[in-house]
């Protein structure tokens, strides 16, 4: 992944398992804090993010077409503020990653999946507000969340 540097707009490649932790900028050794927007991912990215991260993982499944998935993305963006260095927030468009789609038998969207430590513990439908998805996301990964 290639996170660029806020205070000299250098890209650093960041492996997956530290995109939730503060690291240094290989430019101007300034701080890369943990990634706190929503990542757009392909079906390698995916598999890739999930094999590695060690935090609660957050699946938006959307497409350009739905108005609620347009709807609820400031929401998901927010969200992914919130819980900046707690977890990450993946965005796949099931237009374009179907594969993805089918494998987690994603029926309507916009539809939300958690996963922590290769699993899937939380999945749900519809249009949510920003606190909403935080504390879903903390309840369902037991916690780890919060406390990561
Ligand atoms: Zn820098």
């Amino acid at each position: 992944m290639l996170r660029t540097c806020v205070q000299c707009g250098t890209d650093n490649r960041v492996p997956a398992k530290f995109l939730a932790a503060k690291g240094k900028c290989g430019c101007c050794k300034g701080v890369l804090g943990p990634i706190a927007e929503p990542i757009d991912v392909d079906l390698t990215t995916f598999d890739a993010l999930v094999k590695e991260t060690r935090v609660p993982i957050f699946i938006d499944f959307w497409a350009a077409w739905c108005g609620p998935c347009r709807m609820v993305a400031p929401e998901v963006k927010a969200m992914a503020q919130s819980l900046a260095g707690h977890a990450i927030v993946l965005k796949v468009d099931t237009e374009r990653e179907p594969e993805l789609a089918s494998r987690f038998s994603i029926q309507s969207i916009p539809t939300f999946v958690i996963m922590h430590q290769g699993r899937v513990v939380g999945r749900r439908s519809g249009y949510a507000v920003a606190a909403d998805l935080a504390t879903w996301v903390q309840a369902s990964s037991g916690g780890a969340a919060a406390r990561a």
